[in-house]
């Protein structure tokens, strides 16, 4: 019998949101699947290691302390701008996997936003929770083999290590790992934060000066491993085009980037058993998904409720990442096609009025709601036949896999994890060019195939819902760049 190692691998998984406590986007989705995915993997698929991971988040004033079963755990004191400031931290688990919640003040009140406006408030609730994440484990007595950190927020946890490494011999083996989600958000305007934690400018020659006060940029030239949400996505980011000036760094350090495709909860997000639609179906009885459709056109109040007419979805943020706009300008090219589309998203004050507008010009075909609703989104996952996902970059993208899951056919653009995940003309449909007539084209060729080839439409769906997205294979790969930094 194989003997099993005497110390498990321990992980330090710190990242701004998770689900189900906070979520905000694809982030929250990651947070709160990816480290119950790991823990749950079996010791014999990694060398007999166990792997003790522990997931940190700030205690948002969101975070309720009673549907969460948080307890209070322990509190001390970091320095920040030469005073000392107590951390109060929390406690509680989900399925087993322990969750620690950071707070500066947990009198924060319930509106007060996961992202601050003003990006000095930012760079300082999130410098803060990543300094006091690295105290955290001297308190607990737990010290972890490696600190998993995620986007600009917690970067700078990357570096407070370093520092703490010169200083404290309890922090010298300790390995990071930074997953890059999305490089558009680098942390820009951190400097007085930087300066309050006293943390240094790197000073990497393959960074443009600008980028050496930004945690993102910081984090990645100092972190052990570097991971991008796609393999796609880890190699547009070596591109002028994708790499946001940091392209030289990410040609540097390529022996120390990868890119692991993103996964779902399965259970989470489950067709079958899901508590908010109406009809839940599976591949087997893909047809009841025409009850949620029609209840959707009621619901929606949509002119025609005919079970025939394509009904398509937009459920995204609204930003000019999310390419909404090359919809809204090339919609006046699909009025010849009978169609009804339902837009759920906020954020870009600019563009929620503009998918406003397009309701008030279409008001027989177009609906727009704007808020973050996730009621919603299921009810339109389960009901519309298609969801576009026009990005103009997409670093993975967990909306085409929820879609997916729930036979929701994507017709998105061909960009790093829509790439990667949707296969052109199986389970989804791809375009290239970044532009409303490429969109446009795209969708009616999708429409043309629903009305006139019902046979292969379906096939397509079965093979969407079919489409492996659960986090077991990337789940894997994860544990072994932990194992791989710790043998290194
Ligand atoms: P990003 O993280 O860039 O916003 P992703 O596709 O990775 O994009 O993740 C988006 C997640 O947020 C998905 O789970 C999607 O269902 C959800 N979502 C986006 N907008 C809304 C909304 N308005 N209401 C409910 N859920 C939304």
């Amino acid at each position: 019998m194989s003997q099993l190692p005497a110390e498990p691998i321990k992980i330090l998984f710190i990242a701004a949101e998770a689900d189900p406590f906070v979520k905000i986007g694809g982030l929250g989705d990651y947070a709160g699947s990816l480290p119950l995915a790991i823990r749950n993997i079996h010791p014999e698929l990694i060398q007999n290691y166990k792997i003790d991971i522990r997931l940190v988040i700030p205690f948002h004033g969101k975070i309720s302390v009673k549907k969460w079963g948080i307890k209070f755990l322990t509190k001390f004191a970091i320095t920040e701008n030469n005073k000392s400031v107590i951390v109060r931290t929390y406690i509680t688990q989900i399925e087993g996997l322990p969750v620690y919640l950071i707070s500066r003040n947990r009198q924060e009140n319930y509106s007060a936003p996961v992202y601050p406006h003003k990006s000095f408030q930012n760079s300082r609730k999130y410098a803060f929770f990543s300094v006091a994440c690295l105290e955290l484990m001297k308190h607990l007595n737990w010290k972890a083999d490696v600190i998993h950190a995620n986007d600009w927020h917690t970067s700078f946890s990357i570096l407070k290590l370093k520092e703490l490494k010169r200083e404290t011999a309890f922090y010298s083996k300790i390995k990071t790992l930074l997953t890059i989600h999305n490089l558009a958000y680098m942390g820009a305007g951190s400097e007085i934060a930087l300066k309050y934690f006293r943390l240094d400018p790197v000073k990497e020659h393959s960074l443009p000066s600008w980028a050496q006060t930004q945690p993102l940029p910081m984090g990645l030239a100092l972190a052990d491993k570097i991971i991008a949400v796609s393999p796609s996505y880890s190699k547009e980011i070596t591109t002028p085009k994708f790499g946001y000036g940091l392209e030289k760094l990410f040609l540097k350090r390529r022996k120390s980037l990868s890119g692991i495709l993103n996964g779902i909860d399965y259970q989470k997000w489950d067709p079958l058993h899901d508590k908010c639609i109406e009809n839940t179906f599976s591949t087997q009885n893909i047809s009841y998904r025409l009850h949620n459709k029609q209840s959707l056109q009621r619901q929606f109040e949509l002119s025609c409720q005919d079970k025939n007419i394509p009904l398509i979805t937009i459920i995204s943020r609204l930003d000019s990442q999310k390419g909404i706009d090359l919809l809204i300008d090339g919609f006046m090219l699909l009025v010849d096609i009978p169609l009804q589309l339902i837009i759920l998203g906020s954020g870009n004050k600019g563009l929620e009025k503009d998918c406003e507008n397009l309701e008030n010009k279409y008001p027989e075909r177009v609906r727009t709601v704007i808020r973050y609703d996730e009621m919603t989104a299921r009810r339109l996952y389960s009901g519309a036949d298609i969801i576009l996902i026009p990005s103009r970059f997409e670093p993975c993208g967990t909306t085409q896999m929820i879609a997916m899951r729930y036979g929701c056919i994507p017709v998105a653009r061909a960009t790093g994890g829509l790439k990667d995940s949707i296969e052109d003309g199986k389970n989804g449909f791809l375009f290239i060019d970044s532009t409303p007539s490429a969109l446009v084209k795209t969708i009616r060729k999708a429409i043309r195939i629903y009305r006139n080839k019902p046979s292969q439409w379906k096939l397509m769906q079965i093979q969407a819902m079919k489409s492996d997205f659960s986090w077991n294979n990337s789940a894997l790969l994860y544990a072994k760049n932990y194992l791989n930094l710790l043998t290194a």
